[in-house]
């Protein structure tokens, strides 16, 4: 209504001042009209950016070492929610983006795990597999990925829908972190082929490459960043684990003989070499600059309507798995990330404009340290070694009814052969499947579709139940001890590098903090789930809420100066 008020006023005084053909004045009063009109008080642009894994005490672990500019900066002057974790299982990357970015959980959103046994087509899927699409930039595989599998609508779809003059581009190593933060309709979508060492896109999107990212790849950026051997970026002092380089905890990679610096894989073949990369942390340097070409090839931030553009940041995870978080490796990651987002922050001051954009930070997830690890240390964990624990469930399914039950056992999901679905003896089965598994000592809780359904009050289950569709997961779902892992077989690599996926702290609890415009400094230690940080930016960005949604806004950040 004041808004009206206010156009009224306006266009009485225009009238006025053109009555007396200041037309200077005029004009200048004309665009503070449609200023005001085009979306209020919203930033030019909002940068979403998740760092793949990253741990909740990464932030305070390697605060010591980092720039003023970098991960600082979003902590010493942007609004630090300190208490902010997963609300379901499981905690991998695909749900991760997926809820982040939709601001509900994969009961709803569908993504219920990275890869999963799909039903109606009879195998085994990735979340962004899309057969009806091609790569664009590419003849591989890589290529052929879209959005389809997402149920909801992310906070880019519905900028985009409610102001069609928005510009979204979502950028990753990992195709479905890029996809999946850009929604269904963006502006372009662009992840890293294992196959080119370049960033690609599908037919989904378009059907040629933008020109900026040809003028991107003219210079061969890829040699220059992949042709750097990774050593310590600071004095060893630096480094908490400087003593522990060659760790029995750590996974060999590229060929090497010891898990130690330094990382040289320029002498690999190229297409050894495209696969090594997404380890070093010279792919979020190329990532970095590839999401800098995107805004400046696309305008972002340009003009009176808010532009998105997500980031995230794979390599941390990559990395993170092969190394786990307590190692030397992740703390040199972690120093150089912070320079890429000096760098990318900088950027933004001179492209953007100071207190002209707004970023937020969070992650698809955190991580266990190596369970060897914990154990070695006194500390509950361990591994649920799959193969044998599958073939002894269904040799007991056959001692009981004469027949192997079991389809396939996925993602901790059970699921039962097609014809006993819908059968007289199905409930039976599934019964006699959850005494079985619930015997397993790895094994914390098993629930049945039927219990997930039924709209829990326990803990555990709520957050199986917030993870489970009932197209997508299987009849049972079960649930490890606290530092347990899910491995195949018992070798001696099942013993190194680690995971994520579980309902507990070390997966749930990550960074969450927002920095730019209107955003005051504070800390904010009230619980908050992942699924709010999309219902926050539903008020910076003043859209209507995703259709899915749940989450509720976290007022604390819209504190202004009294
Ligand atoms: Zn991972």
């Amino acid at each position: 209504m004041t808004k009206f008020v206010i156009s009224w006023l306006h266009s009485v005084v225009l009238l006025k001042i053109v009555h007396m053909k200041n037309w200077l004045i005029a004009v200048a009063l004309l665009l503070t009209l449609f200023t005001v009109n085009a979306q209020k008080e919203t930033p030019k642009l909002v940068v979403g950016i998740v760092v793949d894994q990253m741990c909740y005490d990464y932030l305070y672990r390697f605060y010591p070492q980092f720039g003023k500019d970098g991960f600082k900066r979003l902590m010493d002057k942007g609004a630090h929610f300190r208490n902010v974790n997963y609300n379901y299982v499981p905690t991998y990357t695909g749900p991760g983006h997926a809820s982040v970015y939709t601001g509900t959980m994969p009961a709803n959103h569908g993504i219920i795990a990275n890869d999963w046994y799909h039903r109606p087509y009879g195998k085994e899927v990735n979340c962004v597999d899309d057969t009806t699409v091609n790569g664009v930039g590419t003849t591989s595989v890589d290529g052929m990925c879209s959005p389809h599998f997402l149920r909801a609508n992310t906070i880019t779809d519905q900028l985009k829908l409610t102001y069609p003059g928005a510009k979204v581009v979502g950028v990753s190593i990992k195709d479905r972190s890029a996809i999946l933060p850009a929604g269904h309709m963006p502006d372009g979508a662009y992840w890293y082929d294992y196959s080119s060492g370049k960033f690609i896109t599908s037919t989904w999107y378009k059907n040629e490459l933008p020109q900026w990212v040809n003028q991107f790849y003219t210079s061969n950026p890829f040699d220059r960043y992949a042709g750097q051997v990774w050593n310590l970026l600071k004095d060893s002092s630096a480094y908490a684990y400087a003593k522990q380089d060659n760790s029995p905890y750590e996974v060999l990679i590229g060929g090497k003989s010891a898990p130690t610096f330094p990382y040289d894989f320029t002498k690999l073949q190229p297409t050894q070499q495209y696969n090594t990369f997404t380890v070093l942390p010279f792919a979020n340097t190329y990532l970095t600059d590839f999401a800098l070409a995107a805004m400046e090839g696309e305008g972002l931030g340009k003009d009176g309507v808010t532009d998105f553009l997500t980031i995230s940041y794979s390599t941390p995870d990559i990395a993170g798995h092969a190394f786990g978080p307590y190692s030397l490796e992740i703390e040199d990651m972690y120093f150089r990330l912070d320079q890429d987002l000096e760098n990318l922050f900088k950027q933004l001051d001179a492209k953007v404009g100071k207190g002209q954009y707004v970023v937020f930070l969070t992650a698809d997830h955190a991580v266990v340290p190596v369970p060897q690890f914990l154990t070695d240390h006194h500390l509950p964990g361990g591994y649920l070694f799959l193969d044998s624990r599958e073939q002894e469930l269904r040799a007991q399914s056959i001692a009981e009814f004469q027949v192997d039950v079991i389809d396939r056992i996925d993602n901790d999901n059970v699921y039962l052969k097609k014809e006993y679905l819908g059968s007289p003896i199905e409930d039976q089965l599934i019964a006699f499947l959850q005494k079985r598994i619930s015997e397993w000592p790895e094994v914390k809780a098993v629930f049945t579709k039927d219990q997930l359904n039924a709209s829990p009050n326990d803990t555990w289950c709520k957050m199986v139940a917030a993870g489970y569709d009932k197209e997508r997961n299987g009849e049972l779902i079960f649930l490890l001890q606290p530092g347990y892992l899910p491995k195949s077989t018992d070798n001696e690599a099942a013993h190194k590098g680690t995971s994520h996926g579980s309902a507990f702290n070390y997966d749930t609890h990550v960074p969450v903090l927002f920095y730019g415009k209107g955003i005051l400094p504070q800390e904010v230690f009230t619980p908050y789930e992942i699924v709010d940080i999309a219902a926050t930016m539903v008020h910076v960005l003043n859209i209507q809420r995703p259709n899915a949604m749940v989450g509720k806004p976290m007022v604390e950040l819209f504190k202004r100066k009294k």
